[in-house]
């Protein structure tokens, strides 16, 4: 008989190699399919200041390099591929990748979600050097300085929020005339006296050598203007990583897991997803918080309900 694994854990963010930690130190065995690259969404920041523990800061590659050497102390076998497909239509679940196949009693999905870019190429060259994507981990690291923040919708005004309190001025650019941002978001936006807007208007390019310097800004009209700005913020969405999960497991319109409560009381899983034994953690199904150590507190919950699972 085919060899049939515990569970398997999809993804190396801190929310599935949280999970590996805490059902590897179980003696279940977690397989863990990290991914290519593996690590998620820090392994692109540079400091990250606000992860608990780490008085100094840590860069977001050795922050996750830590968690998965923690995982593999206690025995998680992580593979370095992308799974490929899955099959949860029965039991045991299966899951594919680099054309093997795995058995496994219980899943873990920890794909998380990625931060929507623009797609300019300096934009890409220079994150980490004033681009950034998270303005509650980066904000202080612009005191004093002016910064722009691209969207219409309240990520976008939260951000802007959050960099008002250290920026001396910040510029929300937005390419339509209306925001998609709730009527309160946008009103506190307006209120704050730091906090300007550049409406029917695009960044077509991002300047700056080795550190960002400014953005070019296309106008309506079809004119150009160049901002001089330290730092600029992406808050135009994110896209969950569930392309392999589609047609195994409901998603929500805007293709995130969704999460159920399986059971009542104090004995019910609430990590649980459409998908009896299929659990979830971190920004996969979260539009929230979207922080490392929220991801990291999603991912120790799930393992301890795929642990209690496995015991029912
Ligand atoms: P969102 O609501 O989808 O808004 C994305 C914004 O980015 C839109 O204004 C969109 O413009 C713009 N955009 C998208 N692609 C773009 C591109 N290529 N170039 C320029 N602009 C682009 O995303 P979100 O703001 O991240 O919010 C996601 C969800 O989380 C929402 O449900 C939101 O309510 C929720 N959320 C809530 C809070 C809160 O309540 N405190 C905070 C954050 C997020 P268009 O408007 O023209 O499409």
């Amino acid at each position: 008989m085919e060899d049939v694994r515990n569970v398997a854990i999809v993804g190396s963010g801190p929310a599935g190699l949280t999970a590996a930690i805490y059902l590897s130190r179980a003696d279940l065995k977690p397989l863990v399919f990290a991914g290519v690259p593996w690590g998620g969404q820090l392994m692109l920041t540079t400091d990250v200041e606000n992860y608990p523990g780490f008085v100094d800061g840590i860069l977001g590659p050795d922050l996750m390099d830590k968690f998965r050497k923690q995982a593999e102390r206690f025995g998680a076998e992580i593979i370095n591929e992308n799974v490929s497909a899955v099959d949860f239509k029965k039991k045991p679940f299966k899951i594919t990748a680099d054309g093997k196949d795995y058995l496994v009693k219980s899943v873990l999905i920890a794909t998380g979600a990625e931060t929507k870019w623009l797609g300019l190429p300096n934009e890409q060259r220079l994150i980490g050097h004033g681009v950034s994507s998270c303005a509650p981990c980066d904000a202080f690291f612009f005191r004093d300085k002016k910064v722009v923040v691209v969207g219409g919708g309240d990520s976008a005004m939260e951000e802007a929020l959050v960099l008002s309190k250290f920026a001396t001025e910040v510029t929300i650019i937005h390419r339509r005339d209306e925001f998609r941002a709730s009527k309160i978001m946008a009103d506190r936006a307006k209120a704050n006296s730091k906090i300007k807007f550049l409406l029917n208007s695009e960044i077509v390019d991002v300047l700056g050598k080795d550190k960002l310097e400014g953005v070019k800004v296309k106008n309506k009209d079809g004119s150009t203007q160049d901002l001089a700005v330290d730092g600029m913020f992406l808050a135009i969405g994110h896209l969950p990583v569930t392309g392999v999960f589609k047609g195994q497991i409901e998603l929500d319109e805007k293709d995130y897991i969704v999460r159920k409560t399986f059971g009542s009381g104090p004995q019910s899983f609430k990590m649980a997803t459409s998908v009896e034994g299929v659990f979830v953690a971190g920004d996969v199904h979260d539009v929230s918080y979207k922080q490392a150590v929220t991801a990291a507190g999603y991912g120790c919950q799930a393992a301890l309900e795929v642990e209690r699972w496995l015991e029912m």
